[in-house]
Formats: structure tokens, sequence, C-alpha cells
């Protein structure tokens, strides 16, 4: 088998270039980018079934499930690099205006596309079309691909990596039990199973909040306006969807503390309708029917090493965020289209993919990027939670002076769309 990436023990096991582990959102969007530039024989391990459709109820970690996602203009640009923008287009509505409101005080602020120069703020897609896009897009796409299969041992060697593997497949008999690996992509979630088989850990911070997630049927259209709202029990947000069989659709994000989101989840449609309808207003109309709803308790989650010799740590395993501005997966974009052209220079100056100096100068690069969307996504959420009288009224002010100053607005849209590092567009 051929490779590009310097010097291979010599072995009977299967090699691969670059193995990525975790077929969630960021796993394929990663694979395809880097499959793209037909240099490296490549993998994609997934612990579940790989078809892209939605999860069933004992497996909920695939990414693909009832959320829908807002994807930044970074994100919109990086697909389309990709040749997938004009099959993700039909499935996203752009989002024209962003109004902030305050249950009960006065401040408001609206944020538009058109200040900002750009045909929309963000693309809001749900999760399982991006995942049908994707996935379909993969098997057109020359990545060998292992569903149902799992790391169950990680082995350092002198160039690369050996992983014994752990399947479930019905295709047992093609699953290999033992492969090589140049690079070693961990990109399987939170909490990353295969990440602490070489003891790399990760620090969390539970917000003692849960987001509460459903598809809500409107009264009227939402003519491309995302809402985020402070209430007194957290912050929720309303993102316009495309119109499904005639009717007018958004997907709700609601921040709740723990308990009462149980409740929400769990109580009758009426009710829950009800208490939506209470907290939010009829700014878009009565407010009609609502789809699954689902749970996620929020927690801050970053490893304490992204990167060693042969292993780099993608998406989720690396930094989960908080929802609120819906910055978690625009970020893990930005790291893989930095990581694909940093393993792409490396590969043209003949330097080994997985060594230490490739992977930290990639880490090098996008830190900055990191920290400030993690420390903004974190300040978000606490000045979004806030109940207490003074940082009531200094959000409330807030609001109103970012209403009254187009550059502050613009500065706070482009942290949206993904220009935070400013390298971006
Ligand atoms: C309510 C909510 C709303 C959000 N909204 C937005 C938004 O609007 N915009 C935004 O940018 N971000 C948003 N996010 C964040 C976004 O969902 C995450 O950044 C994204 O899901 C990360 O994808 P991932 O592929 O890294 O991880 P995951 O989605 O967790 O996928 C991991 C994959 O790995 C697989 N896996 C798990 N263990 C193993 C194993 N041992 N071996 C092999 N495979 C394994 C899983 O089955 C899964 O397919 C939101 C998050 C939440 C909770």
């Amino acid at each position: 088998m051929a490779t590009h990436s310097g010097i291979q023990e010599q072995s009977t096991h299967p090699h691969f270039d670059i193995v990525i582990v975790g077929g969630g959102m960021v796993g394929i969007s990663l694979s395809l980018l880097l499959a793209k530039q037909k240099r490296w024989n490549i993998l994609l391990i997934e612990s579940g079934p790989l078809d892209g459709l939605a999860p069933s109820a004992s497996n909920r970690s695939l990414s693909f499930d009832e959320r829908s996602t807002a994807l930044s203009w970074t994100s919109r640009n990086i697909y389309q690099t990709m040749g997938l923008w004009d099959k993700l287009q039909p499935c996203c509505s752009q989002i024209r205006q962003i109004h902030v409101s305050d249950r009960g005080h006065g401040g408001l602020t609206r944020i538009c596309a058109e200040e900002t120069g750009v045909d929309g703020l963000g693309y809001v897609i749900e999760n399982r079309l991006l995942g049908s896009v994707l996935t379909q897009k993969l098997r057109k796409e020359a990545i060998s691909l292992y569903g149902n299969t799992q790391i169950a041992a990680i082995q350092p060697l002198r160039s690369g990596v050996e992983l014994r593997l752990s399947s479930n497949n019905p295709n047992v008999d093609r699953t290999p039990s033992v492969i090589h690996a140049d690079l070693l992509v961990i990109a399987d979630g939170a909490n990353s199973k295969t990440a602490a088989k070489l003891g790399i850990y990760s620090q969390q911070t539970s917000y003692h909040q849960t987001a509460v997630i459903a598809n809500v049927q409107l009264g009227q259209r939402h003519q491309g306006i995302a809402y985020e709202r402070f209430t007194d029990q957290g912050p929720m947000a309303l993102l316009p969807l495309t119109d499904f069989q005639g009717q007018y659709r958004s997907s709700l994000v609601w921040v709740q503390p723990e308990a009462s989101a149980t409740s929400l989840v769990e109580g009758s449609e009426h009710e829950f309708l009800e208490q939506l309808q209470k907290r939010f207003g009829f700014r878009l109309g009565r407010f009609k029917q609502v789809g699954s709803r689902m749970a996620y308790p929020l927690t801050l989650t970053l490893a304490k090493e992204q990167i060693r010799r042969n292993v780099v740590l993608m998406g989720n395993s690396a930094h989960s965020l908080h929802p609120v501005a819906g910055q978690g997966f625009n970020l893990s974009m930005r790291d893989a289209a930095a990581l694909a052209a940093t393993l792409s220079a490396a590969h043209q100056r003949q330097r080994s993919i997985g060594s230490v100096d490739v992977l930290d100068s990639y880490y090098q690069q996008q830190l900055s990027d990191q920290r400030n969307t993690v420390m903004l996504s974190n300040n978000l959420s606490k000045f979004f939670s806030a109940s207490s009288m003074v940082t009531t009224l200094g959000r409330n002010l807030g609001l109103l002076a970012l209403d009254g100053a187009p550059q502050l607005r613009q500065g706070f849209a482009q942290f949206g769309m993904g220009m935070a590092g400013g390298r971006h567009g």
C-alpha cells in the first residue's frame, strides 16, 4: 500500500495513512476534506451504523439526531470548497436577521445580514439532513468505512500507531482486528473513549443547565429571523427552518435549569406549547405543534491534550461548548480546514503527517481561535443566564447600546459568522 508519510514498520497488518475515529458531523466532514486532496489512504471508523439516519432511542450519541445546526458563513465556504454547498443549500434556511430580546424588560436589538454585507448571518440545517448529504458523499469517495466498530487498544509505534479493533459489524469477516496508521484522528465526541485509551482526559465544567430542543410549528412565517430571547429560566433560541409540507417551522433550543428541563421534555405537548408561548410571546404567532423533544445536559469539556505524536483530537473530543452562541461545530469546521491544509503542506514538503512538529503547527494556528471562541461562548452563556438585577439591567442597557451601535453589532455578527479570529472568510 503506497504511503507518503515516511518510514513504516514492516507489518502484515493493513495500513492506512489516516484513521479517523468517530463518524459524526466533524469526523465525516474532515474525512471528506482530506479525501478531496486524493493523497491519502483514509479509514473512517464509527461505533454506530454509519448510515446518517436518525438514531434509535438506545443510540443517542450520534450527531445526526433531532437537533439543527446554524452553519456559519465560514462553514458554508468550507462546504462550498468541498463541492457540497449546492446539495446543502436547499436544506438550509438563511438567517437574515437576529432578533435579541429580554422577557419582561425593554432591551432589544436586531442584527441584519445587509449590515454585514453577506446574504445570510447563518444557515440553519437539520442535523439529519446534514448527515444524509454528508454520508451520501462519503459513499462516493475512496474512503474505507468500518461501521459498528470501536478501538479496543492503541499501541504507539516507532512511526504511527497500531490499533486493535472491536467490531459488531455484520461483515465482521471483512473488518481486520489490527490495523496500522500514520495518523490517528480522534473525533468520537466529548469524553472520548478513544482518547482515554491513551490516557488523554478532559476537564469538565458543568453549567448545571440542560438544553431542551425540538422543532416547533409556527402560526406565521419566520421571515428568516432567528430569535434569541432571555427568560427568567434561561435563554432560548428559535432558529428559522425550511417549510415542511406547507408548515412554517423553527428549531427551538431552550436552556433550562436541570430540574425543569425534565418536566418540559416529559410533560404533555399542550403544557409544553403553553409554557413556550408564555416565555416567548406571539412574535411568531400561536405555536401549533411540537416535534420530538430531547434534552442535552450542558458541560464545557476541554481535552487536556489535543495533539501527540501521530495523534490529534478534533470536534467535541477536543472542545465541547455551550450551544448558546451556536459555535461548537463551526469552530470544529475551522479546525478541520486548518488541519487539512497543514497536512497537505507537510505532504508537499515530504514531512511525516504524524510528526509532532506538523501537528503542533496546526494546533498553534488554531489556538487563539479556539480560546476566543470558548471564552466568548462561555461568557455569553453566563451573561444570558444571569438573573440578578444588576446583570439584567446591564444586559438590557447592553442590548440597547448594541442596537444603537452598528460597529458593535457588526463585531457580534462576525463572531456568529465564525470570523472571530479574523482570518476566516
Ligand atoms: C442543543 C445543541 C445545539 C447545538 N447547536 C449548534 C449550532 O447551531 N452551531 C454549532 O456550530 N454547533 C452547535 N452545537 C454543537 C455541535 O452539535 C457539536 O459541535 C457537534 O455535534 C460535534 O460533532 P462531533 O462529530 O465532534 O461529535 P459528536 O456529534 O458527538 O459525534 C461523535 C461520533 O462518534 C461516534 N462515537 C462515539 N464513541 C465512539 C467510539 N468509541 N468509536 C467510534 N465512534 C464513536 C458517535 O456515534 C458519533 O457518531 C450544538 C450542540 C447542542 C448540544
